[in-house]
């Protein structure tokens, strides 16, 4: 099959590689629809990840069941299914505390030896083990873009929303609008928010955010005085960040109301300061960590059920083929108005 292949630090070939195969009762193997590119292969790609080269990169996906292994009885050749980025057993000690992200036999697609060595699925076909727990059916009317945000973007979205918001009707921002920023945002509609601000310095991806659901978007770079405005001198019940730099951080902290709720998650380049004393004096309640793979069937429900669409996320399409170039051109320029990019192999 044909795949694309992390080579070195900054560059990526698509080559021919053996298939998979079933190496284990509980596996799939899956015809692969789309795969989406993610922040995440291009942090492996920059080299400072992991140390490892000559893997297939990716770890969004949707695709068709080619072959399932003796023990995975609750699907059929033949059904689309997507599946965690994150693979987990469900057994080991970490999975059954409900800490799927800490899986003993887990890892991430596409990632290297680092994070388990599990094949990424910027490929023509992908292996997926456990699969019986691990993929979810897609319904027929649910669009492949849909399926691919549940592989990820709108996963990691809901958990810094789900850590942070507690009630409906509350007034939250968010704080980076690429497409973490933008699902987190799609989802926190959910909770029916009074006020849904979305802060980014680019127009575009202020648009998009408006499209999804935002009530209110402000592109100043430092944004304090404007929420200041909307929230009528309020502050905010909820901030998500996904920018993950010091400066959403602090002005975060500053534009939140006391006992007010901050979720980090967007991941920081290099260590950052966080005025602790600050934070102490507001009653701040601070969450971050990885997404949590658990909800992903009930947000593969709310879109089934038309309450939440976040196809407008995915704005370029690429064939496999033309993936080493495109991957250059995100990893080099800021202006090529890429929000999410699928690749159909
Ligand atoms: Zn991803
Ligand atoms: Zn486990």
């Amino acid at each position: 099959m044909k795949a694309l292949i992390y080579t070195a630090p900054g560059e990526t070939e698509v080559q021919e590689v053996p298939d998979p195969v079933i190496q284990e009762p509980t596996d799939a193997i899956v015809d692969v629809i789309a795969t989406s590119i993610c922040g995440s292969d291009l942090h492996v790609v920059s080299g400072d990840l992991v140390p490892d080269t000559g893997f297939v990169l990716g770890h969004e996906m949707v695709g068709r069941i080619r072959e399932l292994g003796s023990a995975v009885k609750n699907f059929s050749v033949g059904d689309r299914v997507t599946v965690s980025p994150a693979p987990y057993c469900g057994a080991c000690a970490s999975c059954r505390g409900g800490n799927y992200a800490h899986c003993e036999f887990g890892g991430v697609y596409g990632c290297g030896e680092t994070y388990g060595g599990f094949a990424g699925s910027h490929a023509e076909l992908l292996r997926i083990p456990f699969a019986g727990r691990d993929m979810i059916r897609v319904p027929d009317h649910v669009s492949d873009e849909s399926a691919l945000a549940i592989s990820d973007a709108l996963t990691t979205g809901a958990g810094g929303v789900t850590k942070a918001v507690t009630q409906q009707g509350r007034t939250i921002a968010v704080f980076g609008c690429g497409p973490v920023g933008l699902s987190a945002l799609h989802y926190a509609t959910i909770w029916k928010p009074a006020r849904l601000i979305a802060i980014d310095p680019v127009p575009e991806r202020l648009e998009l955010a408006r499209q999804l659901g935002a009530t209110d978007v402000i592109s100043a770079a430092d944004p304090r005085e404007d929420l200041q405005r909307i929230t009528g001198g309020a502050g905010l019940d909820a901030a998500i960040d996904c920018a993950g730099v010091e400066a959403t951080f602090q002005a975060a902290l500053d534009s939140l109301a006391p006992e007010g709720f901050l979720s980090i998650i967007g991941i920081p380049h290099k260590p950052v300061s966080f005025d602790i004393a600050a934070a102490l004096s507001k009653g701040l309640n601070l969450w971050t960590g990885l997404a949590d793979v658990g909800p992903a069937q009930t947000i593969m429900d709310y879109i089934a059920d038309g309450l939440l669409d976040p196809d407008a996320i995915f704005n370029h399409e690429a064939s496999l083929d033309e993936a080493p170039a495109l991957m250059k051109t995100l990893m080099t320029s800021r202006d090529h108005g890429i929000v999410k990019a699928v690749i159909r192999p």
